[in-house]
């Protein structure tokens, strides 16, 4: 990812909007605040412009239509649509740059579940097809003869991506998001944001963002505040008071290899917790983690890959019997404790307070569409391409859950 250059203008005294973090978020806004509008002056303030925590850069960047709730079902029907063009490079409906090398390839997700989660199952299933995502469910004999290298042992039901699943280069994406936001005249500032301060005029129902302090002493006014902190939001939101349940997640990666090629493998979610893909020539994989704490370092757990989660893979897929492992990462899902799905739009107190986070480990193929939605909501009153109203701040102060069941490890 590229570092910020020392030709970036220092940080205005005064911009129209200013956005905290310029992971894919941050980037993926930039983008289409500075498409809708080009004469908005937009400042992306990142203080690790090189991304090396960001979930950003250590994402598995896989992409599925399998949610069981709408709003992000249609969220992903937007990020394949926008994957394909920006890939593709035809069309500019979407996407305004030239093709993004993303290696975006659609094999599609495979849930297994055992006949104690074949209703679950069912029932994902038929939210999934209400809301046109193209899945089908394959009987135990029909996934023996799709996936011969598979154990269907201890198995009921299968539920398979015919279109728009399977995984892409997602810091490819982001950079260019951010390359394209930045040809349009966002400004990066490589700084951390300190302090936020409001000001709330006599008589007035909301209190706005007035300026923002930053790491390198610049006080900064906006006329919008956003916060795209991915895992640190919460500290961004606590700085203007506001109570937001995000937090950093810790969730470790292995790599590796397998002797013999999984023909057609798709991205496994196995009853017994452990997620499986291929990755080039090697496999990736990871699981629910064993230490469930907030801000762990990024050091991979290798608690995780013991001899029983070894044991499990190879039930799975036999031939992971003779397996090696290559190596592993660590990045922080940007955890939503409340309900671990997104928070998308204004604070209903801070008038001028924007969120775009809480993702909980799915927010790379959701930041194009969620960039637009929050995008419109800005400039337009609200989100019109798609509707994400349900993913409002407002659910948390209602005490309304709005769960996602299919969040992964
Ligand atoms: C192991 C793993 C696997 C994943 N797999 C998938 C997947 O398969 N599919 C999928 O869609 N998603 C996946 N995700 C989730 C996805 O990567 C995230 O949802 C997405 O990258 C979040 O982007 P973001 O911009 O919100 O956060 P980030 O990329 O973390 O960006 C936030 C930025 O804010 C900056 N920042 C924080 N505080 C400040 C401050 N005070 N001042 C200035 N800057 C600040 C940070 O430095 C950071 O660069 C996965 C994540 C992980 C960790």
């Amino acid at each position: 990812m590229r570092s910020a250059s020392p030709s970036d203008r220092a940080a205005p005294r005064s911009v129209d909007i200013l956005i905290a973090g310029a992971g894919v978020m941050g980037a993926a806004t930039a983008y289409w605040l500075s498409r809708h509008d080009p004469a908005l002056s937009i400042l992306l303030v990142e203080r690790d412009p090189a991304f090396t925590h960001a979930s950003s850069s250590l994402s598995a960047s896989s992409i599925r239509q399998q949610f069981t709730t709408p709003v992000n079902i249609a969220l992903s029907a937007f990020g394949i649509a926008f994957l394909r063009e920006a890939s593709s490079g035809s069309g500019h409906s979407n996407w305004s740059g030239p093709a993004i090398e993303l290696g975006l390839t659609e094999p599609g997700y495979l849930y297994l579940a055992t006949p104690e989660q074949e209703a679950g199952l069912r029932a994902a299933h038929e939210i999934q097809r209400a809301n046109n995502a193209a899945v089908a469910l394959l009987s135990r004999a029909a996934l023996n003869e799709r996936f011969p290298w598979l154990s269907t042992d201890g198995l009921a039901l299968g539920s398979l991506g015919l279109s728009g699943e399977g995984w892409f280069d997602g810091p490819a994406l982001h950079r260019a998001l951010l390359g394209r936001a930045r040809a349009e005249g966002t400004t990066l500032a490589a700084a951390e944001v300190t302090g936020i301060e409001l000001d709330q005029r006599p008589g007035a129902d909301s209190a706005r963002v007035a300026t923002v302090r930053l790491s390198n002493g610049e006080h900064v006014q906006c006329g919008q505040f956003v916060n795209a902190a991915g895992p640190w939001s919460g500290a961004i939101a606590a700085m203007a008071g506001i109570d937001l349940p995000v937090v950093a997640s810790r969730r470790t990666v292995f790599v590796l290899s397998c002797p013999s090629p999984l023909a057609g493998c798709p991205l496994l979610i196995d009853p017994s917790g452990f997620w499986l893909r291929p990755e080039g020539r090697y496999l990736i994989t990871g699981c629910p983690p064993l230490d469930v704490s907030d801000n762990l370092p990024l050091d991979p757990d290798w608690r995780e890959l013991d001899h029983a989660a070894w044991e499990r893979l190879a039930r799975r897929i036999p031939s992971l019997e003779a397996m090696r492992v290559e190596r592993a990462w660590a990045g922080y899902y940007e955890m939503n404790r409340f309900d671990h799905n997104a928070i998308i739009g204004p604070h209903p107190a801070i008038s001028n307070f924007w969120m775009i986070c809480g993702f909980s480990g799915h927010g790379m193929q959701h930041a194009p569409g969620a960039g637009l939605a929050l995008s419109e909501w800005m400039l337009e009153g609200a989100p019109r391409t798609i509707d994400v109203r349900a993913l409002g701040y407002t659910r948390l102060e209602r005490g309304e859950r709005l769960p996602e069941l299919n969040v992964i490890g």
